[in-house]
């Protein structure tokens, strides 16, 4: 695990076990989600085997998009720490704060441009 401008190597390694229980979680909601619509029928048996990319791939129009966004927010997250580029705003190049990582670990923008985005999607009329 490597550090790059905005993190040290440790709070990398912090997040990235952060993400990877979140996914767990969130897996573990869709996977129950699913097995409710699956009840009785045989296909429950292989949602349980199924790695994430297969889950979104099979059941995508079933998952609830907003369950289905987070988790591609996480795998893209962890792909960063990867990468090394976790923890750098994706539109301006500047850290995004470790406080606010700590709070959505899935940021991919600095609070300064977040917030301008918000301005921009209100002024618009998008959700
Ligand atoms: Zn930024």
């Amino acid at each position: 695990m490597k550090g790059n401008k905005c993190l040290t190597a440790e709070q990398m390694k912090e997040f990235k076990e952060i993400l990877e229980q979140k996914k767990k979680e969130v897996l573990e909601d869709i996977k129950k989600g699913l097995e409710d619509q699956f009840r009785s029928e045989r296909e429950i048996g292989d949602i349980v085997d199924m790695s994430t990319d297969e889950i979104l791939r099979t059941f995508e129009m079933r998952i609830r998009d907003r369950e289905a966004k987070y988790l591609k927010k996480i795998e893209k997250a962890l792909q960063k720490i990867e990468e090394g580029t976790y923890g750098i705003c994706e539109k301006c190049g500047n850290c995004i704060q470790y406080e606010r990582l700590k709070l959505r670990p899935v940021a991919e923008l600095c609070i300064k441009c977040k917030l301008e985005q918000e301005q921009i999607e209100k002024k618009f009329g998008e959700e």
